[in-house]
């Protein structure tokens, strides 16, 4: 996959509407399990991302998914900026400039991998790696687009009767079931704002 510069361009776009757009959603998600920012924490992280544009886009593809990583982990306060720009920073340093789909595979490993090493977490103590975690087993057996952004959905619908043992919904216990995980959710959009502007 070669991704120019208006790809690139539309790709950082998408991934920040889709975050400002569903912020509210995220923070009323977060209002009942933990500390209600959860939308406000992402909407503010990929803000200072789009100001970086222009030249954010002028970099290639593994250099611009580490400045979007760093931005994160420097703007974003709470958990999620630290995990989610350890991802983004991680699938930058393992990724060639044109990636083919294996490498994709590859560097998305290892980006999990850093993103559990980093929140000590593993799928199943509903966070952001219940979608993470699913969504690349599809992507990894040749699910295509419309299979991985399905699987997306489902993963975060499928956090809600989760009982949470990680991050701050972890100190509900038992109150933690019966919602969704906020990180789930934006996890889920990020990757369906992602396939709908590659258009693989
Ligand atoms: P905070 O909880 O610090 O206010 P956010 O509200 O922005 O941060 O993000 C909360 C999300 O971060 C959770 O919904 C969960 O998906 C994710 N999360 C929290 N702790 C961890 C962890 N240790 N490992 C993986 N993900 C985590
Ligand atoms: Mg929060
Ligand atoms: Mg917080």
């Amino acid at each position: 996959m070669s991704l120019d510069r208006g790809a690139r361009e539309k790709l950082v776009r998408a991934l920040a509407a889709s975050m400002i757009e569903h912020a509210e959603e995220l923070t009323s998600l977060d209002q009942a399990i933990g500390d209600g920012d959860h939308g406000l924490n992402m909407k503010r992280g990929f803000e200072a991302v789009l100001a970086t544009l222009p030249g954010l886009a002028d970099k290639a593809l593994p250099e611009m998914l580490k400045a979007i990583g760093m931005t994160l982990v420097m703007k974003v306060g709470g958990a999620s900026g630290p995990l989610v720009g350890t991802f983004f920073m991680e699938l930058g340093k393992a990724l060639p400039e044109q990636p083919a789909r294996t490498d994709l595979v590859a560097a998305a490993d290892k980006a999990i991998d850093a993103v559990k090493m980093r929140g000590r977490s593993e799928a199943g103590q509903k966070t952001l790696l219940d979608v993470l975690v699913p969504v690349q087993a599809v992507f990894a057996g040749g699910g295509d687009a419309k299979a991985i952004a399905a699987e997306a959905a489902q993963a975060a619908d499928r956090t809600t009767p989760m009982l949470a043992t990680r991050g701050r919904a972890s100190f509900l216990g038992e109150r933690s079931i019966g919602h969704m995980d906020p990180g789930s959710r934006s996890a889920s959009l990020l990757i369906s704002a992602a396939i709908a502007a590659l258009e693989f």
